[in-house]
C-alpha cells in the first residue's frame, strides 16, 4: 500500500521521459545507424556467432557512446548472448528439443501446411533480441559474452536487424 501523500512514480515516467527526448533533439547530438544482417543456414538449426558482425556495424556507424539493439526479424530465429563453447551449444540443441521436440510434427497444430512449430517455441525460449552498451567505441560485454543468432527452421534467408542510437 502506498502511504498517504507519497508521490506515484509512475505518473511521474512519462513527463521525465518526453524532457530527456526533447533535450535530445533540441542539443541534435544523437546518430542512429541502422543495418541487416542476412543469413541461409544450409541446416535447419545452427547457432552462429554474430559478435565480429555487430562490431564491424558499430565501426560502420561511427557512434562511441550509445546503444546497440541486435533482434532477429523472423519468429522461428533468435538473437542472444552467451558463451562461444561448442559444448554448451550442444546443451541448447539438446535441452531444447526436449523442450519442443520437432518429430513428430503431427503433435502441433501450427503444423498446417509447415512443420515449424517447435522452431517459434524454441524462438521464444532463447529469445528475440540483445541489447548491448556501447562505451568508448566497442561493444561493452562481459568477459565471456559473445552474441548469437540462434536459427530454428533454416534453409532460407532470413534477417537481423542492428540499430545503435547514441552519440
Ligand atoms: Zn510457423
Amino acid at each position: 500500500m502506498k502511504a498517504k501523500g507519497e508521490r506515484d512514480w509512475r505518473a511521474f515516467q512519462p513527463g521525465i521521459l518526453s524532457v530527456m527526448v526533447k533535450q535530445i533533439h533540441k542539443e541534435g547530438f544523437m546518430k542512429s545507424y541502422r543495418k541487416e544482417l542476412w543469413f541461409e543456414v544450409p541446416t535447419r538449426r545452427a547457432f552462429i556467432n554474430i559478435t565480429r558482425d555487430v562490431e564491424a556495424c558499430l565501426r560502420e556507424s561511427d557512434i562511441r557512446e550509445g546503444l546497440v539493439l541486435v533482434n532477429a526479424m523472423h519468429i522461428t530465429a533468435s538473437v542472444f548472448i552467451n558463451d562461444d563453447e561448442p559444448g554448451l551449444h550442444h546443451d541448447y540443441d539438446v535441452w531444447l528439443e526436449k523442450l519442443a521436440p520437432h518429430e513428430p510434427v503431427s503433435q502441433y497444430r501450427h503444423n498446417v501446411g509447415e512443420d515449424n512449430a517447435d522452431a517459434h517455441m524454441k524462438r521464444q525460449i532463447m529469445g528475440r533480441e540483445v541489447v548491448v552498451a556501447v562505451t568508448n567505441g566497442a561493444l561493452d560485454l562481459g568477459p565471456w559474452e559473445q552474441i548469437f543468432y540462434g536459427e530454428f527452421d533454416g534453409r532460407r534467408k532470413k534477417r537481423v536487424l542492428v540499430k545503435i542510437i547514441g552519440e
